[in-house]
C-alpha cells in the first residue's frame, strides 16, 4: 500500500512539474516587428466615409424593396471622391451593383490579393430611430466619432481601402502583384448576387489568389476576459450552417377526445432531447491556435491551464461552455428557431414542425449533424430532414504558418504597436466563403477597435467609428497593400 501510495505521489509530483515547466517555457509565437513611421492619411478622410454613410444602400430581405438608385449615388459618389481611383484602377460592374477594380501588378507571375468589403448596410430597426444619438443616416461627426449606418459595417472597409489606395496612387507606388478590390452589394443578405458572382468571374479567368481579406474579426479591446493588451482577431476559418426540420403528423380530431399522445407532445419530447444532447465540444482547429497565442498574455492561473491543454481540456471546455459566446468556439451550436403546430383551442393539431438551426464547427459536417439529430432523435414518428434554402459547410481553415498570416500580423503590429495577434474562428457566415476554391489563404479581419459594449452597435443602434481608429485603419490597409504587394515582398 505504502509503495503504491508513493508511485501516485512521484506520479503527481511529476505531473505538476511537467506542467510548470511547461506554463514557466510558454510563449507565444507571435512575431517582433519594428514600428513604421506614422503616415498622414488625405485630408477630407472621414468626411468621405461620413459622406458615404448618408448614402441608404439597404439591403432588404425582401428583393423588391431594392433601392438602385441609392447604390448608383454610391458608385457615382466613390468616382468623385477617389479620382486617382479611378483613372487608374479598372473597375467593372458586377452582379448588377457590386465593384471589382484591378489594380495590375508589375510582375504576372505574382498570384494577386484581394481584398474584400460590402456596399449594403442592414435597415434600421423600425422603432429603434430615435434611440440613435445621431440620426442613422445622417454621417454626423461629433464628439470624434463619425455616426451612423455602415460607419463599420463595412463602409469603413470599402472607404478604409480606397483611401489606401488613392494614397498610394498619390505616392507613385507601383505594385508588383495585382491588387483587387472587390465590393459585394449585397452581403447583408446572403452575397448570391454580389460576392458569388464576382468570385465566379475571377474563377472564371484562372485567377488563383495568394491572399484574400474579408471583414469578420476586429481588434478586440477586453473582449477575452482577463487579457489587457488590445488583440487583434484574424478569422482562419467560419462555421458552416444547417437548418433541420423536426416533424410530426397525426389524425387530428376533436380535442374532446384526444389520444395519449399529440403531435405536438411527440414533437416537444424530440426538440427538448435534441437540446439535451449538443453535439462534442471540441477544443482544436482555430480556437486552440486563439488559446495557444493569446494564452501567455494571461495571469499564472490561467497561463498554466493554456499550456497544459493536453492535461486541462475537459476543464476548459467546462468553463467555456457556460457562456453562449465561448461555448460557439468549441462546438457545433444547437439553436430550435422555429415551432409550428395547431389553429384552434379545439382542435388537435395534425401536424407539428420544428426549425433547428446549426453552426457547424470545422471538422463536422452537414451530413453529420443530420445523423446526430437522427440519433438523438431516435423516434420513427418524427421525420428528421434538411430545411431551409440556404445551407453551407464550414469553410477550410487557413494555415497561420502562411507568408500571408505572417504579414497581416506583421502589418498590424506595425502600425499599431502593442497589439496582439491572434488567429479565431468566426462562427457567423461571411462573403469570404466564396472565395474558398481560389485561394488557401482566406483571412477575415477589419482593423477596427471595438470593446465588448460596441459589439452591439453593429447591426444595431448607435453605429460609429472613432475618427483616430479610422485613419489608423487607412494606414494599416496602406500598409498591408506595401507588404503584399510591393517589391519588397515579391522579391
Ligand atoms: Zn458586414
Amino acid at each position: 500500500m505504502r509503495r503504491f501510495l508513493l508511485l501516485v505521489g512521484s506520479a503527481l509530483v511529476l505531473v505538476a512539474g511537467v506542467m510548470l515547466v511547461r506554463t514557466l517555457r510558454y510563449r507565444s509565437d507571435g512575431v517582433e516587428v519594428r514600428a513604421v513611421p506614422e503616415v498622414a492619411v488625405r485630408q477630407g478622410a472621414s468626411e468621405r466615409l461620413a459622406g458615404a454613410v448618408r448614402i441608404p444602400t439597404i439591403s432588404h430581405e425582401d428583393a423588391a424593396a431594392f433601392d438602385a438608385d441609392a447604390f448608383q449615388r454610391l458608385h457615382a459618389f466613390l468616382e468623385t471622391e477617389f479620382p486617382r481611383v479611378h483613372s487608374q484602377l479598372r473597375r467593372e460592374i458586377v452582379g448588377t451593383h457590386s465593384l471589382l477594380y484591378t489594380w495590375p501588378g508589375r510582375n504576372p507571375s505574382l498570384e494577386p490579393i484581394l481584398l474584400m468589403g460590402h456596399l449594403d448596410v442592414v435597415p434600421v430597426e423600425a422603432g429603434t430611430e430615435d434611440r440613435w444619438q445621431q440620426p442613422p443616416f445622417s454621417g454626423r461627426i461629433a464628439d470624434g466619432f463619425i455616426w451612423g449606418r455602415g460607419a463599420i459595417d463595412n463602409k469603413f472597409t470599402v472607404l478604409g481601402t480606397l483611401e489606401a489606395v488613392e494614397m498610394l496612387l498619390g505616392e507613385e507606388f507601383q505594385p508588383e502583384r495585382t491588387v483587387y478590390l472587390a465590393y459585394g452589394h449585397d452581403e447583408e443578405v446572403g452575397g448570391t448576387r454580389g460576392a458569388r458572382h464576382i468570385a465566379a468571374r475571377l474563377k472564371g479567368r484562372g485567377v488563383r489568389l495568394e491572399m484574400v481579406l474579408d471583414e469578420g474579426g476586429v481588434i478586440g479591446d477586453g473582449l477575452l476576459p482577463g487579457l489587457s493588451a488590445p488583440t487583434a482577431l484574424v478569422g482562419i476559418g467560419e462555421k458552416g450552417f444547417l437548418s433541420v426540420e423536426l416533424a410530426t403528423q397525426s389524425a387530428g380530431g376533436h380535442s374532446s377526445v384526444p389520444p395519449a399522445r399529440s403531435a405536438v407532445g411527440i414533437l416537444s419530447e424530440a426538440v427538448v432531447r435534441v437540446e439535451r444532447n449538443p453535439m462534442p465540444a471540441r477544443v482544436e482547429g482555430p480556437t486552440r491556435q486563439l488559446f495557444e497565442r493569446v494564452g501567455p498574455a494571461f495571469p499564472f492561473a490561467q497561463r498554466l491551464v493554456f499550456a497544459n491543454l493536453w492535461a486541462t481540456t475537459p476543464l476548459v471546455i467546462r468553463k467555456l461552455e457556460t457562456s453562449p459566446t465561448t461555448n460557439a468556439m468549441v462546438r457545433t451550436t444547437t439553436a430550435v428557431t422555429m415551432f409550428q403546430a395547431g389553429t384552434k383551442e379545439n382542435v388537435l393539431a395534425s401536424r407539428a414542425r420544428a426549425v433547428i438551426n446549426f453552426r457547424i464547427l470545422p471538422g463536422d459536417s452537414k451530413a453529420r449533424v443530420l445523423e446526430h439529430v437522427r440519433n438523438v432523435v431516435d423516434d420513427e414518428r418524427v421525420a428528421v430532414t434538411s430545411a431551409g434554402a440556404f445551407s453551407a459547410e464550414p469553410s477550410a481553415v487557413s494555415s497561420t504558418d502562411s507568408e500571408s498570416f505572417r504579414m497581416i500580423e506583421r502589418t498590424i503590429r506595425s502600425v499599431a504597436p502593442g497589439t496582439m495577434v491572434a488567429p479565431y474562428l468566426v462562427v457567423v457566415v461571411t462573403d469570404a466563403r466564396y472565395y474558398g476554391d481560389l485561394s488557401s489563404n482566406v483571412f477575415r479581419f477589419m482593423p477596427v477597435q471595438l470593446a465588448p459594449a460596441d459589439l452591439a452597435r453593429m447591426h444595431g443602434t448607435n453605429e460609429r467609428v472613432a475618427v483616430q481608429d479610422y485613419e489608423r485603419a487607412i494606414r494599416i490597409y496602406r500598409q498591408l497593400i506595401v507588404n503584399a504587394a510591393g517589391s519588397e515582398r515579391a522579391r
